[in-house]
């Protein structure tokens, strides 16, 4: 293996102050380029802890690592690379290079810093690293599960539901997630939407009166600068009927450096406007991205997660409870648990639906009902999104449903059927006759919470 500690450094800074002619941005360099210049060198500080950050970026000052361009632009995006941080064999470096050629790898510093080089269960690495079970197992599933292409009504704007619709801005994205929906467009090589190719969604929207939510995703939409965004969101918010707008993005979690004060303002000049992002286990959750979390929140962008269910990162309640409940300490909510989708490249990491089933079981009742997400499937063919609970209602016979509560005890539940004002005001003007039928009948009633299971 080769470790860091024999890698030539390329970057030695002395101090973290920035150097006079330092610039995160210019107006020629808003959008960090694609490629990857950064050489690691984990010769670690001394007297600095072995993980995290500092065991293989300790020599990069704060005024980088807090740049979310400085970051984007060192983004891992060989399998050479990443070798010089995670051990890899020769063997897995040779087949891991197979897999990058159908499907590319991409690892922010931020998010690799994360990653536990010597446990070869690291559920964060299994979201980052590329996996020979991509291609071994790569025809099982379906390379557009939910048939995205074909609800495309013009390029990049997708229309299923009636008061909404999805556009896809860009297909970069700082991290390729290994169990991405849209793994089909990597290969495409980074594209961002054309001004003409916005101003044709625009026109659709326009005429569309009946749409009134716009989900602004990718790719990653907040890949774009910060002033292009504000010009995309701009024009749509001119267009009445649009009431909201969400934007569905990971930044938060693989770089949070990117929710910054410039961003934030811009949003929060364009509200209502609402930011979905993509947390899968609780290491993620890590002081960095809960301020991003923060500065969004202080800016008016309520912050939902949506996760995705994986196998060997997040498929147990324990793993699923402390998700939550670490979202819910920095103020995001827990809204989907998403069954992974049949795409291809991902069968490895897909769970069967029982498994997100018995997780949902083991949080409800346990926890508060906030940090309880929807386990939802995302149906293929278009067929949109079905939530999927524990059966609590066991019998429904008549007056009666016969239910199940958390801990598995069971209750008789009476049903009242729908009743106009009329039957109401008449029930009620029988309720002091000696034998209404109406009448709660004591010790009968209070029998109802009867069944142990
Ligand atoms: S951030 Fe989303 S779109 Fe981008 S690779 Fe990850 S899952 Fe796919």
């Amino acid at each position: 293996m080769k470790t860091a500690m024999n890698i030539n450094r390329q970057f030695v800074f002395k101090s973290d102050k920035r150097p006079a002619n330092f610039e995160s941005t210019s107006e020629a360099e808003e959008e960090p380029p694609g490629k990857s210049c950064l050489r690691a060198d984990s010769e670690e500080p001394p007297g600095k802890t072995a993980a995290g950050r500092n065991r293989f970026f300790g020599h990069i000052p704060d005024y980088l690592w807090n740049d979310w361009k400085w970051q984007f632009r060192n983004r891992i995006t060989t399998v050479a690379h990443l070798a010089e941080f995670i051990p890899l064999t020769s063997e897995e470096q040779t087949q891991l290079k197979l897999v990058t050629m159908r499907y590319p790898l991409s690892v922010t510093p931020y998010y690799l810093s994360l990653i536990d080089p010597d446990d070869p269960d690291d559920p964060i690495k299994k979201q980052a690293v590329p996996s020979i079970l991509e291609i071994t197992m790569g025809k099982v599933g379906l390379e557009d599960p939910l048939a995205e292409k074909e609800d495309s009504v013009v390029p990049g704007l997708v229309h299923r539901y009636p008061d909404r619709a999805l556009m896809v801005l860009t297909d970069i994205c700082p991290m390729l997630c290994r169990h991405c929906t849209r793994k089909r467009e990597w290969h495409h090589g980074g594209w961002v939407r054309s001004e003409s190719e916005f101003e044709a969604m625009l026109e659709y929207l326009r005429r569309k009166s009946d749409i009134r939510d716009i989900i602004l995703s990718g790719g990653d939409p907040l890949t774009l600068s910060t002033r292009r965004l504000e010009s995309i969101i701009s024009r749509i918010r001119e267009i009445r009927h649009i009431e909201i707008i969400r934007i569905g993005t990971r930044f938060p979690v693989v770089l949070p450096q990117r929710i910054d004060e410039e961003l934030c303002a811009m949003l929060s000049r364009h509200g209502p406007i609402w930011l979905n992002t993509h947390f899968n286990h609780p290491r993620e959750v890590t002081p960095q991205a809960a301020e991003a979390c923060d500065r969004l929140l202080r800016s008016g962008v309520p912050v939902n997660n949506q996760s995705v269910l994986l196998r060997g990162v997040n498929d147990t309640v324990k793993a699923q409870l402390k998700l939550c409940q670490s979202l819910l300490r920095i103020k995001v909510r827990p809204y989907y648990l998403f069954q992974c989708d049949e795409v291809q490249g991902t069968e490895h990491l897909r769970t069967p639906v029982e498994t997100g089933i018995k997780i949902i079981e083991g949080m409800r009742g346990h926890t508060s009902g906030l940090a309880v997400p929807t386990f939802v499937v995302d149906l293929p063919q278009g067929g949109g999104k079905v939530p999927i609970q524990p059966n609590y209602m066991l019998t429904h016979a008549g007056k009666e449903l016969m239910l199940r509560n958390y801990q598995g005890n069971l209750f008789r539940y009476r049903n009242p059927r729908a009743r106009t004002q009329l039957e109401l005001t008449a029930m009620a003007g029988l309720l002091d006759e000696p034998d209404s039928p109406f009448k709660s009948k004591g010790a009968e009633d209070a029998d109802r919470v009867i069944v142990r299971s």
